[in-house]
């Protein structure tokens, strides 16, 4: 039988997420057919430890720490052509300004070169998986447009597909139009064995109670069911949303279930937080965005905690955010520490211990739950896909490090991630993206850009800015 090509990742340091592997100082990690096929700590006698064979790569990991590859649960990849435009633009302004005036603009090209970008750029920044929350299916040509964006950069990605922007309020304002028929063609013509390439999968987002009409929200929740895919929904961001009380629905309806991710629910009631908890829900905090959008609710982190619900952490809109993961993390601990410290010893004390263990752990293992997929990612675990990064260590920044959980939370960046790989293979390698020219891409998004700015505005004008 023909042996594959293994990569063996010698004397590197391992942060796994993995409780029964834990951490390790020095190790040996070996990927085979893509996934990680053992984590042995390094030998002492060289004579003991395992050999090589005609064919395996090896990388010598000393300095580097191993970690996990991030999983981003909630990204409008598609606007990453337009990011950083609308950071001091008035919060309630981005859904006229941006969502209906640019994103009714978007052509299918600007949808790939959006997602191209964003996924590139996710993965040199240690993003490993992407939950494309693809609101901006216009066309059939915009969802084929946002799958190839995904599948040229290598990243692992859930495409879900959503609704058509426009300029009016159609789609988003207690909607009575169903949504696209069109997933039923998507699901046929690229998930059909249920992946593409392994790599690429299918879910529902959705519109929910706060968008959609009775009717519309119950109809788009089962034909997601039907067609078996997961689902995700913003919910309850800003003070008008709660009075939708959108979980309340779905557990009245008696919809709720353990394949739904809800994003923000800043403004959940506690009882609502418990029914998702109750029903195995998952949520999604993309707390840069939720902390930089003047409007939306307190952050819920410790009122979930309090319900046993860990969440996952996502980038959302790069339009007035970063969708870098380290930032989530470092920005959800700052929020953490803060919080005690303002409402005092009292709501400390009733406040769940939070570790740095447990934000990395947000970033990664709660990730892979919260799209259904923790048995195959979110931990550097044998048997599960090499989904992998490799941290610098050396780094000014970084070293002398005592505490690698800390380091990474308080203080590391893109620039530190040395390799990064999916499935096994390496997407980014010595710093540098493999395979990409990113001139080239930085080229295609500036013209991508500046056509949608040239289109939008007649578009803003149907919207009223
Ligand atoms: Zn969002």
């Amino acid at each position: 039988m023909q042996q594959t090509s293994r990569t063996i990742i010698e004397n590197v340091a391992v942060l796994s997420l993995d409780e029964t592997i834990g951490e390790l100082g020095s190790a040996t990690i070996t990927i085979d057919g893509g996934r990680i096929t053992s984590i042995e700590p390094t030998a002492e006698d060289a004579a003991t430890a395992p050999g090589h064979r005609a064919g395996d790569e090896v990388i010598n990991g000393s300095g580097l720490l191993a970690l996990p590859g991030f999983i981003d649960t909630h990204r409008h990849t598609w606007q990453s052509a337009i990011k950083h435009s609308y950071a001091e633009l008035d919060p309630r302004v981005y859904f006229a300004e941006v969502l209906k005036g640019l994103g009714a603009a978007f052509q299918a090209n600007d949808v790939y070169v959006g997602n191209k970008l964003g996924s590139y750029a996710s993965l040199s920044a240690g993003t490993t998986t992407l939950f494309d929350w693809s609101h901006v299916q216009n066309s059939p040509e915009h969802s084929d447009g946002a799958i190839a964006g995904l599948r040229e950069s290598g990243i692992r990605a859930v495409f879900g597909h959503g609704w058509p922007t426009s300029p009016d309020d159609s789609w988003t304002a207690n909607s009575t139009k169903p949504h696209p028929a069109d997933i039923r063609r998507v699901k046929d013509q690229y998930f059909a064995d249920g992946s593409i390439e392994d790599r690429i999968t299918l879910a529902m987002v959705l519109r929910g109670p706060e968008e959609a009409s009775p009717d519309v929200w119950q109809h788009e929740l089962r034909l997601a069911r039907e067609l078996g895919l997961r689902v995700s929904v913003h919910t309850g961001a800003y003070a008008r949303n709660a009075n939708a009380a959108a979980v309340q629905q779905y557990a009245d309806a008696r919809l709720l279930g353990p394949d739904m991710t809800f994003v923000h629910c800043n403004h959940l009631t506690d009882a609502e937080l418990q029914l998702i908890a109750d029903n195995g829900g998952t949520v999604s905090l993309g707390i840069h965005c939720e902390m930089n959008s003047q409007g939306v609710g307190e952050i819920p982190f410790h009122r979930m905690l309090q319900t046993g619900i860990r969440p996952s952490l996502s980038g959302d809109t790069e339009t007035k955010c970063t969708g870098d993961m380290f930032t989530q993390m470092r920005m959800l601990w700052a929020y953490h520490r803060s919080t005690l410290t303002r409402l005092g010893p009292d709501y400390a004390a009733q406040t769940p211990p939070v570790t740095m263990r447990d934000i990395l752990g947000y970033a990664t293992i709660e990730g892979a739950k919260a799209i259904g997929q923790e048995a195959e990612i979110g931990s550097l675990t044998p048997g599960k896909r090499a989904d992998i990064q490799l941290i610098d260590t050396t780094a000014l920044n970084l070293g002398p490090i005592q505490d690698p959980a800390a380091s990474v939370v308080l203080a590391a960046h893109e620039g530190n991630v040395r390799h990064v790989l999916v499935g096994g293979k390496f997407v980014k390698r010595n710093g540098s993206l493999v395979g990409v020219d990113t001139e080239d891409l930085m080229e295609e998004a500036r013209r991508s850009q500046e056509n949608l700015l040239e289109r939008a505005g007649a578009y803003k004008a149907m919207a009223g800015v």
